[in-house]
């Protein structure tokens, strides 16, 4: 059957789908189809949306900002929005941060944070070259990201293009240690550059958490080598885990940080990656060799630069610290009653997000079940989007214990239909 639309869809096997649900509007934790249909958006479209969809002042952000300056080239100019969004999230990041390049995706953000490690060890003269990252991360789909990202089915056609990473073993509950040891003696044998991590919690790797003195211990390793630790809060960013940024909770500043999504409330792409002092002095010389050569079109766009700072401005004046503080108590609270169902296993929150796996045999993140799970969930008008038997709920912080327990009465139908 040839496809209806010419339109070719991310992460989707249109063989297996051929339609998509087509959405009009939104409007707070809803999504509404052309014809009325209401679904309710339990992962945020994909982990942006963070205060709800159209939010009036990142909207009145957007349209202002459009009426008065739309785009303008970056390099050699600069704008109000964009001075005042890096300087908002300097204060806003973990101390220590001075320097913020803007590029307008997560992968983008990561891409530009593996380059300045190599641009700051090239432009000091020391031959460090490895990229350490953890097992089972994901960084996004870009070359560089794609490469410090776990391998699988999703990579194997691309192996050509990507370089080899050194893994460190995911820090599982007791056996943390062996984390730590694996990478002190990795940064002890080889020249690394660079330790990336997802910090507290790995997002499309399966939503696998560990604890915040686990993240300290990795950025202390890290310091004693000399290795500059990237930690990639695209996800985990904007409040997700309880705090603003993940590395809050383990009292650390990585060398280098990059956020996304939730960036501009998740209305607008755009990205940012901060980096301490150092990085940025290693850059700066009258040598036009030392210079840090990457760019793209849209850096730091005039629009997106608004919404962010529309996006700062509600975590400034609305109790959005309050709103995610709740959110995290609804969610524990509608999470014991599946801690104790045998077709459930692994039931675990971190901050506002939480995930249980469905207890089956075939439980790749290829396997149908998840299709499946999916499909029941949308017939409840629940959007969710299982990562293989991995079902995760992350909400915008603007949905009501009614609507989570929609959620949550989603899940135990919809999970009952698929075993
Ligand atoms: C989503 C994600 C990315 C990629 O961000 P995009 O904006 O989709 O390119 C990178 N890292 C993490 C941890 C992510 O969750």
């Amino acid at each position: 059957m040839p496809p209806r639309s010419p339109v070719w869809h991310p992460f989707t096997q249109h063989a297996l789908q051929p339609d998509a649900v087509g959405i009009a509007r939104g409007d707070g934790a809803w999504l509404e189809t052309s014809n009325g249909r209401r679904i309710l958006d339990a992962i945020s479209s994909w982990w942006v949306v963070t205060h709800g969809h159209c939010h009036p002042r990142i909207v009145a952000g957007v349209k202002q900002q459009a009426e008065m300056l739309d785009q303008v080239i970056f390099a050699g100019f600069t704008h109000e929005p964009a001075e005042r969004l890096a300087a908002k999230l300097i204060e806003l990041a973990p101390p220590g941060l001075a320097h913020v390049f803007f590029s307008d995706s997560g992968s983008v953000a990561v891409e530009v944070a593996i380059k300045m490690v190599l641009g700051f060890w090239h432009n000091r003269g020391e031959p460090r070259t490895v990229v350490a990252a953890l097992e089972h991360g994901y960084h996004g789909d870009t070359t560089a990201a794609m490469s410090a990202g776990a391998r699988g089915v999703f990579s194997a056609p691309y192996a050509p293009m990507l370089f080899d990473v050194a893994r460190i073993p995911f820090p599982h509950a007791e056996r943390e240690q062996q984390t730590i040891d694996a990478l002190d003696s990795l940064c002890r044998r080889s020249h690394v550059a660079a330790l990336i991590v997802e910090p507290l919690i790995l997002g499309a790797g399966g939503m696998h958490s560990y604890p915040a003195h686990v993240l300290r211990h990795m950025h202390d390793v890290c310091a004693a080598h000399g290795v500059l630790l990237i930690a990639d809060e695209v996800m985990t960013g904007w409040g997700r885990t309880g705090t603003l940024f993940a590395c809050e909770q383990a009292g650390i500043t990585p060398d280098i940080l990059a956020t996304a999504k939730g960036l501009t409330g998740g209305t607008l792409p755009l990205a940012a990656t901060l980096a301490r002092p150092e990085i940025f002095d290693a850059h700066l010389d009258e040598d036009r060799t030392r210079t840090f050569f990457h760019s793209s079109s849209y850096t730091a766009n005039p629009i997106c630069c608004a919404a962010a700072l529309a996006n700062c401005a509600i975590w400034e004046d609305e109790p959005v610290r309050e709103r995610v503080g709740a959110l995290a108590t609804m969610q524990a609270e509608r999470l014991t009653k599946f801690a104790d169902d045998p077709r459930f296993i692994d039931v675990r929150q971190t901050g506002t997000i939480t995930a249980l796996e469905l207890a089956v045999r075939d439980a790749g993140y290829l396997a149908d079940v998840g299709p499946r799970l999916s499909a029941a969930f949308l017939a409840r008008d629940v959007l969710l989007r299982p990562l293989g038997n991995t079902i995760y709920v992350m909400p915008p912080y603007c949905i009501s214990a009614a609507e989570l327990d929609l959620v949550y009465e989603a899940i135990d139908v919809g999970a009952a239909s698929v075993l």
